[in-house]
């Protein structure tokens, strides 16, 4: 995949599986054998993929601590012809994670971007939520302090779209009682740990997934669906 030389190489945001090392697309593992560098968020994680696969290419790192250092040195790398795969820890880069930072320095310098899709983890819980799917916002990490995560919950209160967050396992349960008291108890879901050995969909009111998880002891992954505001002011 070397471009020829004087001319820039292309960056590609490779989508990788969001836990089964089964979800991965042919191109995507063409994409990490051809490329001159592939730079992963998590290079242990993303070394446990392509040694599945038997790949064996460069890897570097690429995260939330060195993005700005990093990006510049990618920059240089693509500009002079090299080829770069961007990886995050797991699904889509650019959803959640600090793949934006990248791609924006690389539009505006003129390099190539090319999308290789695969799994992304809220379109899977999503679509196996029950809850309507033609309209949706997601929204992603609400703040980790209490005032500000309340304050958006609130605003999106009056959101007739599904909404959709991402959680971290630690402070899952007190924004599920966030949810629940600033929104009243509607329909929601809960996927954990999809596409693994221990996935799970909890699908119900609020308050019942609040007490369902706070029976269980909490592990793993979440992404919530909360059904948007309904015109029929129901919950
Ligand atoms: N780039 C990723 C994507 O495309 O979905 C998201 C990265 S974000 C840093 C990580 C969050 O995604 C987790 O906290 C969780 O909310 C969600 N997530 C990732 N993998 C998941 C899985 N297997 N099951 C449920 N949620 C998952």
């Amino acid at each position: 995949m070397n471009t020829a030389l004087g001319n820039p190489g292309t960056l590609y945001l490779v989508s990788t599986p969001i836990g089964n090392l089964e979800d991965i697309t042919l191109r995507a593992l063409r994409v990490l054998k051809e490329v001159n560098l592939i730079a992963a968020e998590d290079t242990r994680k993303t070394g446990i993929l392509l040694k599945n696969y038997s790949i064996s290419n460069q890897l570097t790192s690429y995260h939330d601590f060195n993005k700005e250092k990093k990006a510049y040195t990618l920059l240089q790398s693509l500009k002079s012809g090299n080829s770069i795969a961007l990886v995050s820890d797991a699904g889509t880069p650019g959803i959640s994670d600090p793949a934006f930072l990248m791609v924006k320095l690389a539009i505006q310098e003129g390099i190539r971007v090319e999308s290789i899709p695969g799994p992304t983890a809220f379109v899977s819980a999503l679509i196996i939520s029950g809850l309507p799917t033609d309209k949706f916002i997601f929204e992603g990490f609400l703040s980790p302090k209490s005032g500000k995560r309340k304050k958006r919950i609130l605003e999106l209160s009056e959101e007739k779209r599904t909404l959709i967050f991402y959680e971290s396992p630690h402070r899952f349960l007190e924004t599920l009682e966030d949810l629940l008291s600033i929104l009243g108890d509607r329909k929601a879901s809960v996927a954990r740990e999809l596409t693994k050995k221990f996935e799970e969909v909890k699908r119900g009111k609020l308050s019942e997934i609040k007490e369902y998880f706070e029976a269980a002891k909490i592990r793993g992954e979440f992404v919530l669906i909360v059904e948007g505001k309904r015109e029929d002011g129901k919950t």
